[in-house]
């Protein structure tokens, strides 16, 4: 079965899975194609990756664990040069992410951000209007004929000023990001895992970027073993989830809360450029984008829910492949036949741009969730 985003008579099913008849390219014209919903199964994946993706989607539905709903949005594997974060929650002020998604959905990154957050309200020489950078200024004139093409800002070249290339805002770029907060998803905690995980929180301290951190393991009879509790750091929150009947608000327990990680050092105008270059990362991203780097377009590669989420699921493997595996190199990979994707075929593009779309169209939809909250 192949589960994928399809719109029939202008309408959108969500989850739906055709034949192998249908797929096979014998769908006979003018005939009304049968499609069913995807059964809905327990899946808790072996794999680190997969528990990752549960746990996105977890934070997605719960935030926060500790304390009332909390606007957020929920990225997965984005950090910076040294750091990379498994979970990256963003608390959001909802005002402030309504008026930061008028720039459109694109992560915005460091380059255009220093364009956008410092263009004057009226038309200035770039060269004027931005600070001195530390590269050349050629750079910064390429960034902004990028910004000025994605309707960042506003370019012309001046007549008037000798032909000088002359910037000013469209709008403000807002103060959209409250709070930024990792979880490090380990499923089987052991002692060497707890003791890698004090490591790094040390390194959270010291750059400043996080305001809180937390581990997120499995529940093993809703208690974590003593021994391994003394190993992990303080200040670092725990989190005991349970995903054997699938995804729900319900699936995670506090069992120790996170300190504050932010110290009276970790403050200044370049802590909060990095932070926003983060944030921007998770709001561009979200959790959803392995389809960027897996095979949705191989014949094998189903989506498969688990509760509320919907995993990545091999049916050659008969699991949710790691994202490492699910790819070009894969022994079992099997490209979809070109006439997939064409002659009418249901899903427009093929059923690996169908999966794909979909997961998109759910990124998107989780932005537009947090604005209503
Ligand atoms: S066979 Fe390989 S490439 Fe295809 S879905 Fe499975 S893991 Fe991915």
């Amino acid at each position: 079965m192949y589960y994928g985003d399809i719109i029939t008579n202008g309408r959108e099913h969500v989850v739906l899975a055709i034949d192998d008849e249908h797929r096979s390219g014998r769908l006979p014209h003018g005939r009304t194609v049968l499609y069913e919903r995807a059964p809905r199964r327990s899946v808790v994946p072996d794999a680190e990756f997969g528990y990752e993706l549960l746990v996105c989607r977890w934070a997605e539905l719960a935030w926060r664990p500790d304390g009332d709903p909390t606007p957020a949005i929920v990225g997965r594997q984005v950090g910076t040069r040294r750091r990379r974060w498994d979970t990256v929650v963003v608390e959001v002020d909802p005002d402030g992410l309504r008026r930061r998604r008028a720039f459109g959905d694109r992560e915005i990154d460091r380059e255009l951000l220093g364009i956008v957050r410092e263009a004057p309200a009226d038309w200035e020489w770039y060269r004027d209007a931005l600070p001195e950078p530390d590269y050349p200024w050629r750079y910064v004139r390429e960034a902004v004929h990028r910004a000025a093409d994605r309707g960042l800002i506003d370019e012309r070249t001046s007549a008037d000023a000798g032909g000088r290339i002359e910037i000013r805002r469209t709008r403000s770029y807002p103060d959209w990001v409250r709070r930024i907060v990792a979880i490090e998803n380990k499923p089987d905690l052991d002692a060497s895992a707890a003791a890698a995980l004090a490591d790094q929180l040390e390194y959270d301290v010291d750059a400043g970027l996080l305001d809180e951190t937390w581990l997120a393991t499995e529940a093993t009879d809703s208690r974590l073993e003593p021994a391994l509790r003394r190993e992990i750091p303080i200040e670092a929150g725990i989190v005991l989830t349970d995903f054997e009947t699938g995804v729900d608000p319900e699936s995670g327990t506090v069992a120790w809360l996170p300190s504050d990680l932010r110290t009276a050092a970790a403050t200044g105008p370049d802590r909060e450029t990095r932070r926003l270059v983060l944030a921007e990362r998770v709001y561009g991203r979200g959790w959803r984008s392995f389809h960027d780097t897996m095979r949705p377009d191989c014949r094998h590669f189903r989506l498969a829910h688990t509760g509320e989420a919907m995993l990545p699921h091999c049916a050659a493997k008969g699991r949710c492949p790691t994202a490492r595996e699910c790819s070009s190199s894969c022994p079992s990979v099997s490209p979809e036949p070109p006439a997939w994707r064409t002659r009418g075929w249901p899903i427009e593009g093929g059923p690996g741009k169908g999966i794909t779309r979909l997961l998109e169209r759910r990124r998107d939809r989780a932005r537009y969730r947090t604005l209503r909250r």
